[in-house]
């Protein structure tokens, strides 16, 4: 494709090396989403129905955020970092030389179909690459106001939009970028990571899964209730960290129920269908799938829907069992099953052969049981007595494990995943000692020394 040789000729004549262009882009970044901040809210607003404050805080809040931190840190994420070296170096400088990859690819989903979109290339460029983005199709109006605004800041030598299906992805699978960055499902994950492993072009996947919660007896039910609820129903569940479903100690269920409920009146009302602000799911064949989960179990609250507008009100099923199929695969909807449970061994156990979620939340003030709980499972990232609120900070590494995703981003973190470390010793030439050079007796002594 002519839009990769061009990034790939204008990023080998060294372009993107300096500080002062980094930061500029960065700079023109920020620009770009002050300049098309209304556009973006409409077209989020029509393809999601996401409310100005949801669109605002999610994803344009997000990415300014992003770009401060990284900005604030640039020259000296840039600076090659300098190490220690054994004995045997006397007289060499050894450091980390900070490279970009080079031309990357960045391809998206619809959920946050902006700031998946946007966060990556922020690290992207900030590290010295050009890239290419792919946001996703199913949200075709974010995607073309991506497209017009990438346009208007970024020549396309450093940053390009491509529009379009699947076929579009597939077409630039087959590019020999430097970097591919994923975000998606783990099933288009393997296909974007068999693609990579043809070149062999580093990846990273941000991928999905079951997250689970967990509210142990000694947590405090209406706080935790209220988080579960609002990290839930944030984007009506449509949010790769969303606590997916929960486990709740026996003890506490009928309170922690009332308190979901509770805490979902005060966060959209007794009509949550009809709240303007309420986001839809983003199109019919997901609203069936969604749909087709709320004869699992027993209906505990909700269960409403709405198929001219894609809605489905925040729903809980109960007496729901582990081969129930809505506990088979990631609902990204608005339903959350409630599971019950006597002894948290018996639960870790049960998460423990799944496979790994990206996130998992504990609620529950005992410290004892909070690390038992964070150090005996394998997942993302998590929080204790919160939901999602870890990936809000930019000093956290953000990303999954095993089959929800490998590698992270966010802050240092994505300056790091689009960098090479490349290792540089620098020899002195004032001396060049013999035993190096020979086999015999004395200079392996020397070296077994020196070593
Ligand atoms: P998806 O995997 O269907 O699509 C992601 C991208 O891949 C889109 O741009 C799409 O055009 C492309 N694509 C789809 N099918 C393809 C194919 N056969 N070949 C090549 N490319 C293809 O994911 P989605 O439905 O857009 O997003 C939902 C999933 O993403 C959920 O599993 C969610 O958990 C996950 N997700 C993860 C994160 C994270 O940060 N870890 C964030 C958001 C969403």
């Amino acid at each position: 494709m002519d839009v990769i040789e061009q990034q790939k000729k204008w990023f080998s004549q060294g372009h993107t090396m300096s500080y002062a262009f980094r930061k500029r882009q960065l700079l023109k970044m920020k620009k770009m989403l002050e300049t098309f901040e209304d556009p973006l809210l409409k077209a989020l607003k029509y393809d999601l129905n996401k409310s100005a404050f949801e669109a605002y805080t999610t994803e344009i809040a997000f990415l300014k955020a992003e770009i401060k931190e990284q900005v604030k840190s640039l020259k000296k994420r840039m600076e090659p970092e300098k190490v220690k070296a054994p004995l045997s170096h006397t007289g060499t400088d050894n450091y980390i030389k900070k490279d970009p990859y080079g031309t990357v690819l960045i391809i998206a989903p619809w959920n946050y179909p902006l700031q998946l979109a946007i966060a990556p290339a922020i690290g992207a460029l900030a590290a010295g690459n050009t890239a290419v983005i792919k946001p996703s199709e199913m949200t075709p109006m974010v995607s073309w106001v991506i497209s017009r605004m990438v346009e208007e800041f970024f020549p396309p030598h450093i940053l390009k939009v491509m529009e379009g299906g699947k076929e579009i992805t597939q077409q630039l699978l087959a590019e020999p970028f430097d970097y591919i960055f994923f975000t998606g499902s783990e099933r288009v994950g393997k296909i974007v990571m068999q693609k990579a492993s043809e070149q062999l072009i580093p990846v990273t996947l941000e991928l999905g899964g079951k997250s689970p919660a967990l509210v142990h007896k000694d947590a405090d039910v209406t706080v935790a209730a209220r988080r579960i609820a609002w990290g839930k129903l944030i984007n009506a569940g449509q949010t790769c960290i969303a606590p997916d479903h929960v486990y709740v100690h026996e003890e506490v269920k009928e309170d922690f129920l009332k308190a979901y409920d509770k805490a979902v009146k005060q966060l959209y009302g007794e009509e949550p269908l009809n709240n303007k602000d309420y986001v839809k799911i983003v199109n019919f064949d997901h609203f069936t799938r969604i749909s087709n989960y709320l004869d699992n179990g027993r209906l505990a609250l909700g269960g409403e829907t709405d198929e001219n507008r894609n809605k489905i009100a925040p729903t809980v099923l109960t007496d729901i069992s582990e081969n129930d199929p809505v506990m088979q695969e990631e609902i990204f909807g608005p339903i959350l099953p409630v599971l019950e449970y006597r002894e948290l061994q018996d639960v870790v156990q049960t998460i423990s052969q799944k496979p790994k979620p990206l996130a998992l939340y504990y609620f529950g003030e005992n410290e004892e049981e909070q690390e038992y709980v964070t150090s005996s499972l394998s997942f993302g990232g998590g929080c204790i007595n919160d939901t999602l609120y870890h990936i809000i900070n930019p000093h956290l590494p953000f990303g999954g494990v095993g089959s929800s995703g490998m590698g992270s981003y966010h802050g240092k973190y994505s300056f790091d995943t689009f960098t090479h470390f490349k290792s540089i010793t620098k020899q002195t030439t004032k001396w060049d000692p013999d035993f190096r050079y020979k086999r015999d007796e004395k200079s392996l002594k020397i070296i077994k020394n020196l070593l």
